[in-house]
């Protein structure tokens, strides 16, 4: 069993597109383990993204993701990672492969609708940014 994170982003929400996303990962088998809704800050969403600090992008990404609310969950399953960024799909929706859910519901390349850790030790740090032990069940 693997757990990682998933965010349906501000996008996905003003969309009114949070039950699509979800309903995929039940489709595919992926447990939701934890979910809440929440609001991030400006600070908050450059903590969540420190890694891509340096990245042009940095400051136009953290303004989105604190532009609104979004749902994070914890997914778990037989290789969670890997399955939540194939149901995902590319970065740049464009690039995405049709059924994905970027493809499917993405407008650009940082409005994609929806985060997934991209391994495990990324996983532990997002899922602990955002949840404690007891928010967590199975
Ligand atoms: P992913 O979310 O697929 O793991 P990255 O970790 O590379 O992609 O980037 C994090 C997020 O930053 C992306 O999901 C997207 O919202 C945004 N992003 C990535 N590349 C760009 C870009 N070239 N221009 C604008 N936003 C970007
Ligand atoms: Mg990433």
């Amino acid at each position: 069993m693997e757990s990682t994170l998933s965010i349906v982003k501000p996008d996905g929400v003003r969309k009114n597109v949070i039950g699509n996303v979800v309903s995929r990962f039940e489709a595919a088998g992926l447990k939701i383990a934890a979910m809440k809704m929440i609001h991030m800050t400006k600070g908050e969403a450059e903590g969540f993204y420190a890694v891509h600090k340096e990245r042009p992008f940095f400051g136009s990404l953290t303004d989105f993701m604190s532009s609104g609310p979004c749902v994070v969950m914890v997914l778990k399953g037989e290789n969670a990672i890997k399955k939540n960024r194939e149901l995902m799909g590319a970065t740049d929706p464009a690039q995405a492969e049709p059924g994905t859910i970027r493809r499917d519901l993405a407008d650009n390349k940082e409005e994609n609708i929806a985060h997934g850790s991209d391994a495990p030790e990324t996983a532990a740090f997002e899922i602990s940014y955002f949840f404690n032990a007891f928010e967590i069940v199975g």
